[in-house]
């Protein structure tokens, strides 16, 4: 069901009440089960931001000259960022909206230098195959041809392999701190020297390490190099709207120096609407999210972080140990920040059963594919219900067991075969049929327990994609049964 623009304005209260009903099906982050997408540590936090916010909600970061307030705030943030990731005198860098912005801004810019420094026109860049997705984003949009980078048994970038992918084309060298999927830090040291040696830019993508792994590592964690102090490292991202528990729409990309950020500028100086400058990629700049996101610095303050640092490794730690001793589970590599993964070591447990099996316990786990398995992206606040989710994970383990069936049904069955199916462009053409369909006028939310995009109020409405994920689901069976 819709709601239309009514035809004249309704009572502000009303809206508000009906609006926090939305939420209810909602992943359930405040109470801690949900482990991804949101950062959350209690009302005090969040009414607080909600008053930085507000008070610059209509400011507009634009143009960096108007709204000096939101300048001051960007070159706080940069500083701090800089500092944190011990960059030398010259750091520099800009805000942006969060870590795919950040990210695509990376392989802009250094298109752009080798172009303009190499004349490089058919550019390329070399990335560890567990880079964030946003870098293949990148990659489409501004058509830079990606060389992958990878892994070694241990699931880390296969550094001895790096150098052979470099050639004249190369305009940059990506590695995480951490990586998304298993978070692992890449081998940044390692990759700085041969950056370094063969003159190509280094950009650590610290997306989702950047506000957490510093203070990890004041707290006495050991952890190898991986931010300015590696020479080679040109570049970072780091995001304030994750570890750094900001509200949504910030982040950072920083530089070692202008010789860089300059080829990440946009001028056009002839447009009528005026001479037009632009650091970054967005052209109106939410203030609120500077603002909020300079406020939420100052109301942690290095010891905050830290604080929130060690409980997050007190959680990470009490995670690791328990998956460890469930049977038929393992953790996928050894994490060194707050992400962590975890298979089957049996192939009697089907992963993605366990999957769908938290989620009627009421977790939010996301899977991953290449090898199988479920993530977790751990905050302080999840030190609390670590014993319950533990709980939860063996008696889901059991109940795999107890019925294999169960990886033939709901979105275990979806997921496998998304993730195992071979024919990996009719897998692209599949989801890009069922997005369409979610984004169709009318289009529903995607549930892939019922194999379709569904509008859960109107039955009927968008159905379009239950045919074509059949479809392909028929294709894969009947690939499977052609194997054995
Ligand atoms: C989250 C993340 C990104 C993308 O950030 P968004 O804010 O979601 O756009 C990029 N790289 C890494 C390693 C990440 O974890």
């Amino acid at each position: 069901m819709s709601t239309p623009l009514p035809s004249s304005g309704r009572e502000a209260a009303q809206i508000i009440e009906q609006l926090k009903g939305f939420a209810s099906g909602d992943p359930r982050f405040k109470e801690g089960r949900s482990w991804s997408l949101s950062y959350y540590l209690d009302e005090d936090l969040e009414q607080f931001q909600a008053q930085a916010y507000q008070a610059f909600a209509g400011a507009n970061g634009l143009n960096p000259s108007a709204f000096k307030s939101l300048k001051r705030f960007e070159n706080d943030i940069i500083a701090i960022t800089a500092a944190l990731l011990h960059g030398p005198a010259q750091t520099c860098g800009v805000m942006t909206s969060g870590g795919t912005e950040s990210c695509l801004l990376a392989v802009k810019t250094y298109r752009d230098l080798a172009a303009a420094t190499r004349r490089v026109k058919k550019p390329e860049m070399i990335i560890p195959s567990t880079a964030h997705v946003a870098w293949f984003k990148a990659s489409e949009y501004f058509g830079v041809k990606i060389r992958l980078l990878p892994l070694n048994a241990e699931l880390r970038a296969d550094v001895t392999q790096l150098e052979a992918l470099i050639n004249s084309h190369t305009v940059m060298i990506l590695g995480s701190a951490p990586e998304y999927p298993h978070g692992t830090i890449d081998p940044i040291e390692a990759m700085g020297e041969i950056a370094h040696r063969r003159g190509v830019p280094l950009h650590v993508d610290a997306c989702v390490g950047g506000f957490i792994l510093p203070f990890m590592e004041m707290n006495g964690r050991a952890l190898p190099r991986w931010d300015y102090r590696v020479r080679g490292v040109t570049s970072i991202s780091a995001d304030l709207h994750k570890y750094g528990f900001a509200t949504k729409g910030a982040s950072t990309i920083t530089y070692r120096s202008m010789d860089y950020l300059r080829h990440q500028m946009f001028v056009q100086q002839d447009w009528s609407g005026g001479v037009f400058a632009s650091p970054a990629l967005l052209g109106t700049r939410p203030g609120g999210a500077y603002a909020a996101a300079w406020a939420t610095l100052q109301y942690f303050g290095e010891a905050g972080y830290r604080e929130l640092a060690a409980r997050t490794s007190e959680a990470v730690d009490q995670l690791c140990a328990g998956i460890g001793q469930i049977d038929g589970l393992k953790l996928l590599a050894t994490p060194q920040g707050p992400l962590l993964a975890y298979g089957a070591s049996d192939p009697q447990v089907n992963i993605y059963a366990v999957g769908d099996q938290m989620d009627a316990k009421g977790w939010n786990v996301n899977r991953l594919q290449n090898p199988d398995g479920l993530h977790a992206m751990v905050t302080a606040q999840h030190l609390a219900v670590v014993p319950t989710y533990l709980a939860d994970l063996r008696e889901a383990v059991a109940a795999v067991r107890a019925d294999p069936e169960l990886a033939q049904k709901g979105s275990a069955a979806t997921y496998g075969m998304l993730s195992h199916v071979p024919l990996r462009g009719m897998v692209k053409r599949r989801v890009l049929d069922i997005f369409s369909a979610m984004y169709a006028p009318g289009g529903g939310e995607l549930d892939l327990a019922a194999g379709a995009a569904h509008a859960p109020d109107e039955p009927g409405e968008a159905h379009a994609a239950t045919p074509m994920l059949e479809r392909l689901m028929m294709k894969y069976v009947r690939w499977k049964s052609r194997r054995q």
